[in-house]
């Protein structure tokens, strides 16, 4: 049970690959009084968040906004583009790609699911040729959608969305592209349009860097044409309604008002700083974060370095090491929360996060907590990671600099 009573000293080290820290500046923002979501007030905030939100999916065509976790927007995608019993295909790259294999089941689609062999799947990304192979064979044009996540949460491995639009198009077969990038937005590369995507699916707590309780589609023409003609059910997740009402910056239900305040600070501090800049951060971190696996000798979760993720690492223990154990410990004894491994990688990994409100010393701190934790758990550690990362970190600046100099 949660013990509110429990202050311990400084701050609590929330690594896990989202929820991720959330910035003081975004918290200060949501804590704004709530005002009415039919004024005029609300409508003004609405139009600009509208307005700028496509700039973090780089496109220029609608974003729906709900007040829902990750996994209602990917349900709202399905519902919204397709009918009972029509064919997906489906990558399994790893835990969050079952879940939505699993959502599209009970939604009443008849999805396949493709991937690699064994426990390969979970640590490479997808794999377009085999997406170009399956859909060539599909010569009536049965397979309605494509769906892929483009960064794989449960293991760390993200995957190539362009790839996997030249596969589509170099089949000629017409398929819906659908992007879970929940995770992978504003920390990694990700462009909508340019990647031909149809309906891309994000959410809130993880690179946005709010809380959770936000979820989007951004949608293509082809896909709001395929809304037109789609005949699962839904209501709440139509996009017909909110498209309307969005046009005064309103929606058809009450919006989580406060959560859209700090959205709309979030999107101000990461243009701000740059996609550009705020990508090139991620992938600093995490090539930090691997130097210190490398020098403790432990595998990284991910085997293929051109599709390492810069949101998070997934470390995988010495045979015989429960990764759970090894966490607990760390959580007991370092104020460190890291991410469990999911499903198939369950007791055999535990996931680092390199997202939201960090900066290289909570990296290190987190670092130094890991290489603690593992020590005091027994595992035998071919070298020093913190040595590693304070290496890495040290020779390699940031490419603009974390403050000011002062006179
Ligand atoms: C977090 C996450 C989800 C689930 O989102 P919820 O907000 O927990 O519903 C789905 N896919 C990926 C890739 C994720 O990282």
């Amino acid at each position: 049970m949660l013990n509110l009573d429990f202050h311990p000293t400084g701050r609590h080290f929330l690594q896990i690959p989202g929820p991720s820290p959330v910035p003081d500046r975004i918290l200060r923002a949501m804590s704004l009084p709530t005002i009415d979501h039919r004024g005029p007030e609300f409508g003004a905030l609405g139009r600009e968040l509208l307005g700028k939100v496509g700039k973090i999916f780089k496109t220029d065509k609608p974003v729906i906004i709900y007040p829902a976790s990750g996994t209602g927007a990917w349900e709202a995608a399905l519902a919204n583009t397709l009918s009972p019993g029509e064919q997906v295909l489906m990558f399994e790259t790893g835990h969050f790609a079952s879940l939505w294999h699993r959502l599209a089941l009970r939604l009443g689609l008849e999805p396949e699911f493709l991937g690699l062999p064994g426990a390969e799947g979970w640590r490479h990304g997808v794999q377009a040729d085999m997406i170009e192979a399956r859909l060539k064979q599909d010569t009536e044009q049965r397979i309605k959608a494509v769906c892929v996540v483009h960064n794989e949460t449960s293991t760390g491995v993200t995957s190539d969305i362009a790839a996997v639009r030249r596969a589509i198009d170099a089949a000629g077969h017409p398929a819906l592209l659908l992007v879970d990038t929940i995770s992978g937005l504003a920390s990694a590369d990700y462009r909508h349009d340019e990647w031909g995507v149809d309906v891309t699916i994000s959410g809130s707590q993880k690179g946005l860097m709010l809380p959770p309780g936000i979820s989007f589609n951004a949608i293509s023409d082809k896909a709001l044409a395929a809304s037109r003609e789609s005949r699962l059910p839904k209501s709440f997740w139509a996009w017909d309604e909110i498209l309307e009402a969005n046009q005064g910056g309103y929606w058809p239900y009450t919006p989580n008002t406060n959560l859209l305040y700090g959205l709309n600070e979030a999107i101000d501090m990461l243009l701000d700083e740059g996609m550009d800049n705020v990508l090139a951060r991620h992938q600093r971190w995490a090539a930090g974060v691997r130097a210190a696996v490398n020098a403790w000798g432990l595998e990284i979760q991910c085997q293929d370095p051109e599709v390492y993720s810069p949101v998070l690492t997934g470390v995988v223990m010495p045979e015989g090491v429960d990764a759970d154990a090894v966490r607990k410990l760390i959580y007991e004894r370092f104020d460190l929360s890291l991410g469990t491994g999911l499903g198939k990688a369950k007791g055999r990994m535990f996931r680092i996060g390199h997202l939201g409100d960090c900066n290289d010393l909570t990296l290190m701190a987190t670092l130094a907590g890991c290489e603690m934790g593992l020590k005091l758990s027994g595992v035998s550690l071919a070298g020093s990671g913190v040595e590693a990362a304070m290496a890495y970190f040290s020779e390699n600046p940031a490419p603009h600099v974390a403050r000011p100099a002062r006179d």
